[in-house]
């Protein structure tokens, strides 16, 4: 059996094996992609209010937020899943908006942890963390990404635009190396003029931290229509290396696998490793394999869509996995996005879709 229903008092399977993948064809995409990794938002809500991501003048108290009905159920999720696995899907990731503030998420986890063939994770800004580690490690989470843009107190605050303090995150990532969410993926989101200054001192720290932590700088996108993106706020990759090479020298890694999404970099002395992710000045589309699910239902091929396809009428209308499976593979086979490849000031004026609302 595995569980269809959030009602049902406990949501943990009976363990017993792992039903196989029924379809072992990989499914292509037009430029002969395949779908591997799955993120999820769980809610479109967030106690944050970044400003690279839901600037307050836009998500403040009159922004309409889903409704809870409106959001997809444990047991709809986990039905998509069973779908997605069988067509290939190897990796999980849960997001949103911040998923820790989603009731009972654990459950969820503990549907998701029944396939131990998915790499599950999670991504969060920390904020609840220290409450929630040990919850999501016993329903089966096996490791965490963790979102931290300085480690400069005002720096930080000002940046969450909720006064919410550095050591509190801290905290909460403490508690998951205790409990075992390792390694522990650090996301700082880099914004010139904003946190550049902290990029040393971020990465000095990590190293310290041990092997459990791997920082990883992200280019500042042009995700959404409302954080009021320019190339001039981007600090390219390259000149990251460069300021941390000079700090602590660095050398590059082979990825792990194709489409790996930051570009590894390690301390010559083998004090462990740094991540880049260059979206904007090194174009990945080429190997990108993600497909994003959003907290309604909605399915979007690539992070700057401007549309995606519903599903949530197709699973409350009574269709079947046989339909849903239909729905994906003609959606994946007709996806053509390549839109960091092609990026121009033009573009980044699109009316994209918020990344709150399909998850990073
Ligand atoms: N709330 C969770 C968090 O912050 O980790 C999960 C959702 S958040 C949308 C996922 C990731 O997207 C975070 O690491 C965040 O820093 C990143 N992000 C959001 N807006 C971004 C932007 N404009 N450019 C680059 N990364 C961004
Ligand atoms: Fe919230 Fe994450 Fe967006 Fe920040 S980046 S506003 S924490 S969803
Ligand atoms: Fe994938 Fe779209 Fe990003 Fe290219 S721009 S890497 S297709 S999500």
């Amino acid at each position: 059996m595995s569980p269809t229903d959030t009602t049902s008092s406990s949501a943990r399977p009976e363990r017993g094996p792992v039903p196989p993948r029924r379809t072992e064809q990989p499914l292509l995409d037009t430029r002969t992609r395949p779908l591997r990794d799955l993120r999820i938002s769980v809610t479109d809500r967030c106690n944050f209010r970044c400003t690279y991501c839901m600037p307050k003048e836009v998500f403040g108290k009159d922004f309409q937020f889903l409704e809870r009905d409106q959001l997809l159920s444990f047991g709809e999720i986990h039905r998509m899943v069973r779908v997605f696995r069988d067509h290939g899907v190897e990796k999980i990731r849960i997001t949103g908006g911040e998923p820790l503030v989603r009731r009972k998420l654990e459950r969820l986890i503990e549907m998701l942890a029944y396939w131990d063939d998915l790499d599950l994770t999670l991504t969060t800004n920390g904020s609840l963390l220290e409450q929630k580690a040990r919850d999501l490690k016993n329903a089966g989470l096996k490791r965490i990404t963790v979102s931290l843009d300085s480690l400069d107190d005002a720096v930080f605050r000002s940046m969450n635009d909720v006064d919410f303090p550095v050591e509190k995150v801290l905290e909460g990532m403490e508690e998951a190396e205790r409990v075992g969410l390792l390694p522990i993926k650090v996301n700082m989101v880099v914004k010139r003029g904003v946190n550049d200054h902290s990029v040393v001192d971020m990465a000095r720290y990590f190293r310290d931290k041990g092997p459990n932590y791997i920082l990883r700088f992200i280019e500042f996108m042009d995700v959404g229509a409302t954080n009021g993106w320019k190339m001039e706020h981007v600090v390219p990759s390259r000149e990251l290396v460069e300021r941390i090479n000079a700090a602590m020298p660095i050398e590059s890694v082979e990825a792990n696998y194709r489409g790996e999404v930051a570009e590894r970099w390690r301390y010559r002395d083998g004090s462990g490793e740094v991540g880049f992710i260059s979206s904007v000045t090194q174009a990945f589309c080429r190997d990108c394999t993600r497909a994003r699910l959003s907290a309604e239902g909605r399915l979007f091929t690539c992070l700057f869509a401007t549309q995606g396809t519903d599903f949530r009428a197709l699973l409350r209308g009574g269709g079947d996995d046989e339909q849903i499976s239909r729905r994906l593979q003609t959606v994946w086979g007709a996806r053509a996005d390549r839109y960091s490849e092609i990026r121009t000031a033009e573009t980044a004026r699109l009316r994209k879709v918020e990344m709150s609302y399909i998850g990073g």
